[in-house]
């Protein structure tokens, strides 16, 4: 839009006079801030730069240096062979007006970078939004590109002055990854710390968290900026583990990845470790360590949910029990195929995680109307059938993820060949009720 304000007017001018800084920041994103990754299988890797293939004798702990772009590579296991980045990085400059002052400006740039086996990269720096930030950050004023479809992040049209609601103000806000490290802040936001180490955080968002957060404050001092970023979201664990973040700090351990630091505090607190103890907050290989505990977890909920189960099952036994003793003993074969009841919810259980299907999960054995039996080829299970008792047709056969196996047609043809076995214990069973009923 054009400027009406006088204060638009103002910004208009000193958005003409921006640094001209476009070039810089494509080079440095391209080569500081995209992964450097090579996707490997087991006899090759290709490198995600140059598109090409290379043998994996060149890996070594992970790491492989790409014969073609000189550069190293982090080895990642995957058959993708596309492979796409997407992340903003941000430049500070300073201005000055009559009416705004000295005003702190950043420009905020949308990388994307798309990568595929046997091409060279497509990679795109736009910058889509620049923020003229004034000494009171309520009077913000943006210079941006419009949202498609007023969706999401700016991205399309001119960046053109542009009057921004407080209720989309974080569209025109994005976190991005780095700052360039020619960026200028104000004296006295470097004071605090605010420089061009702020990651993962936006400008705005880092000086509101200041405002009421003195442990940000200090951590920012301290330039732990991958902590200070975690006090956006995360901020409750900042404060939570507070003593343990202190602990490790004076111990001077560095923390490479703060989020997954302050998840793997997480797991020893469960654990019940001691969260003062440097030996635990501090390991030297703290992924290593994470994915053990991970694991251990994993390993404990699947436990809590087995015996569970087993409780669940042993209530639910004698009630299959009665309601199906009778058909028990079944048995129909033909070729290689053979179908039997199910004897005990225990087969239930089995059957389902065999056949990875809801037999077990859905309560089948509860349906008093229904009987469920299973097909074996060569004593392995390929189907479970479900034959309604009142009308004594099959409902549904299902293999492996509820898919029809190649015996399906033989097996409902075997099954419906013995369809009158099913009904005359049905017949009887019913007489049987009702007498009981009766007397
Ligand atoms: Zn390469």
């Amino acid at each position: 839009m054009k400027p009406r304000t006088k204060i638009q007017h103002e910004v208009f001018r000193m958005n003409l006079n921006v640094i001209d800084i476009q070039k810089q920041i494509k080079k440095w994103t391209f080569s500081e801030c995209n992964e450097k990754l090579g996707l490997a299988t087991k006899t090759r890797f290709w490198c995600i730069d140059c598109g090409d293939y290379h043998p994996i004798s060149l890996v070594k702990n992970n790491k492989a240096k790409c014969p073609n772009c000189k550069i190293e590579l982090s080895i990642v296991q995957s058959r993708k062979r596309t492979y796409n980045q997407r992340y903003w990085v941000a430049f500070a400059e300073l201005s000055c007006g009559d009416l705004l002052g000295e005003v702190q400006v950043i420009r905020l740039f949308e990388v994307r970078s798309n990568h595929s086996v046997n091409f060279k990269p497509h990679f795109y720096v736009v910058e889509n939004v620049r923020q003229f930030i004034p000494e009171d950050h309520s009077k913000v004023q943006y210079v941006a590109r419009t949202r498609n479809m007023g969706q999401g992040y700016p991205s399309g049209g001119d960046l053109e002055i542009r009057n921004v609601s407080h209720y989309h103000s974080w569209n025109y806000n994005p976190c991005p990854y780095r700052f360039h490290p020619w960026s200028q802040f104000k004296p006295k936001y470097g004071k605090i710390g605010i420089n061009s180490g702020l990651q993962g955080l936006s400008f705005l968002e880092s000086t509101r968290i200041l405002n009421f957060n003195r442990n940000a404050e200090t951590l920012l001092k301290m330039g732990q900026y991958g902590l200070f970023s975690e006090c956006s979201n995360n901020e409750g664990k900042i404060f939570r583990y507070w003593n343990s973040i202190k602990i490790a700090l004076r111990n001077k351990y560095k923390i490479e990845d703060s989020g997954m630091w302050l998840d793997y505090l997480d797991l020893l607190d469960f654990f019940g470790k001691d969260l003062k103890s440097p030996r635990y907050i501090c390991p030297n290989n703290l992924k290593h360590e994470h994915d053990r505990y991970v694991q251990k977890k994993g390993e404990q909920e699947r436990r809590i949910k087995l015996m569970e189960q087993r409780k669940k099952i042993a209530k639910e036994e004698n009630a299959y029990r009665e309601s199906k003793a009778p058909f028990f003993g079944l048995v129909f074969n033909k070729g290689e195929i053979t179908i039997k009841v199910l004897e005990s919810v225990k087969e239930f259980m089995e059957h389902g995680d065999i056949l990875k299907h809801c037999v077990f999960a859905n309560e089948y054995y509860k349906k008093k109307e229904s009987l469920i039996l299973a097909a074996y080829v060569n004593d392995q299970p390929i189907e479970t059938v479900e034959v309604s008792l009142n009308t004594m047709e099959i409902i549904q056969s299902r293999g492996e993820h509820n898919n029809p196996s190649c015996f399906n047609s033989d097996i409902m043809s075997l099954l419906h060949s013995n369809m009158s076995k099913i009904g005359r214990i049905y017949k009887s069973l019913k007489k049987a009720n009702q007498i009981t009923i009766k007397a």
